[in-house]
Parts: structure tokens; C-alpha cells; sequence
């Protein structure tokens, strides 16, 4: 094994392999206790159409699967995705991933909801926009650049992993909700144009499914 060397996905492996898991949803259903075995599976049409084994430890997950590339042989995958969790605003704990890509040499590390599967591993948005050489200025980065200003001029921190921050001393109520919607609004559109964008990876039930999350 170990034939595939050079890292670089190309185009016809991404199409047909981008699948994503939302930490969240594998929380509700329980699969982030430690100890929990299973397969996680994706269908279109109530048809099963990929599926990986995982089983959580007490800070991560291990996906075990196997891909085939231009069909070749089966390789074997072991990813581990460290977990980590953060208070809530409402009480209790929010999951996040540790996204464990490695991108130019660089560690990611990134906390995400999500990660996505373009090639071997699941990795985070960032990861695949570096990876996949993205133009420097989407729709994608323009909403994100907004909503991080919204959140900092708020005193808080950038980044969809941090919460919005409180509202701060003086500001009436209702100014604080306006900037609390704007900041979720551009995080969707950001979170929209970001799957419109790789829908080309995506199933088409994926495509559709991600994009019904993302205006929820
Ligand atoms: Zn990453």
C-alpha cells in the first residue's frame, strides 16, 4: 500500500468521494459516547451509497474505511478526530472536531462542526479550500469577513467555533439582536455558498440536504 503518494487529489476521486459528518447530529444520536461502535452511512433515495465504521474513545473518534481510487484497490483508512467540547450559552457542552488535516505542511487543528470528505480523509472547509486552491475572494470568505468583524466589534472572538459574544454594557437589546441575527445570517450564507461551491463533490441528496441545514 501506500502507492498513492503524492497527496494531490485529482478531480474524478473528489467527485464521486465528498461525504461530510456534522458532529452535532452524530451527538444527538448519541455516537460521540465513549464506547459507542457503528457505521456511519449516506443514501440517496433510501439507498445506501458509502458508509464508514467509527467508534468513539474518550476524546476522539476513529473512522475506519476503505476507498478505492480510479478503481483500484481497496486501501485501508484509520482517521482519528480528536473531540472538544465547549460551554453553551444555554447550558451543557457543544461538540466540536478537531480537524486533523495537514495542509502544505501545516497542522490544521481547527475547531469545526463539520468535516468533509474529498479524497482519503474527512477533513474541515478550510482544509479542502487551501487544498483545492479556492479563488481568493468567494462569497464564502466575504460573509465569513463580515461576520467575524460583527463578532470582534461585539468583543468577542472570530470564528463560527467561538460564541457571539454577550451583550455589552449600554447597547440596548435590541441593537445586540440585530447584530446576533446579522452575524448567524452571514455565517449561513458563508455556510451556503461554501457547499454551492463544492456541490460538484457532493451527492446530489447531500447537496440538498447540506444547503436545507445551512438556511435552517
Ligand atoms: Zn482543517
Amino acid at each position: 500500500m501506500g502507492g498513492y503518494g503524492s497527496g494531490r487529489p485529482s478531480y474524478k476521486q473528489k467527485a464521486e468521494g465528498c461525504r461530510s459528518l456534522d458532529v452535532n447530529y452524530m451527538n444527538r444520536k448519541g455516537c460521540l459516547n465513549a464506547g459507542f461502535t457503528g457505521n456511519w452511512t449516506w443514501s440517496r433515495d433510501g439507498e445506501v451509497i458509502s458508509q464508514i465504521g467509527f467508534r468513539t474513545e474518550e476524546s476522539r473518534v476513529i473512522f475506519d474505511y476503505r476507498i478505492s481510487q480510479r478503481g483500484g484497490d481497496w486501501e485501508p483508512i484509520v482517521q482519528y478526530v480528536p473531540l472538544t467540547y465547549t460551554g453553551c450559552h444555554y447550558g451543557g457542552q457543544r461538540p466540536y472536531f478537531l480537524c486533523p488535516g495537514v495542509v502544505n505542511g501545516q497542522q490544521c487543528g481547527r475547531r469545526v462542526g463539520k468535516l468533509f470528505s474529498g479524497g482519503r480523509y474527512f477533513l474541515c472547509r478550510h482544509c479542502y479550500s487551501i487544498a483545492y486552491g479556492s479563488q481568493s475572494e468567494d462569497r464564502h470568505d466575504r460573509m465569513l469577513r463580515r461576520a467575524n468583524k460583527l463578532r470582534m466589534a461585539l468583543g468577542g472572538e472570530p470564528g463560527t467555533a467561538h460564541f457571539i459574544a454577550w451583550k455589552p454594557k449600554g447597547m440596548w437589546q435590541r441593537t445586540y439582536q440585530r447584530k446576533q441575527f446579522e452575524i448567524e445570517w452571514c455565517e449561513d450564507q458563508a455556510n451556503i455558498a461554501f457547499i454551492r461551491k463544492y456541490s460538484h463533490l457532493l451527492g446530489a441528496g447531500e447537496f440538498e440536504r447540506l444547503l436545507d441545514e445551512g438556511t435552517r
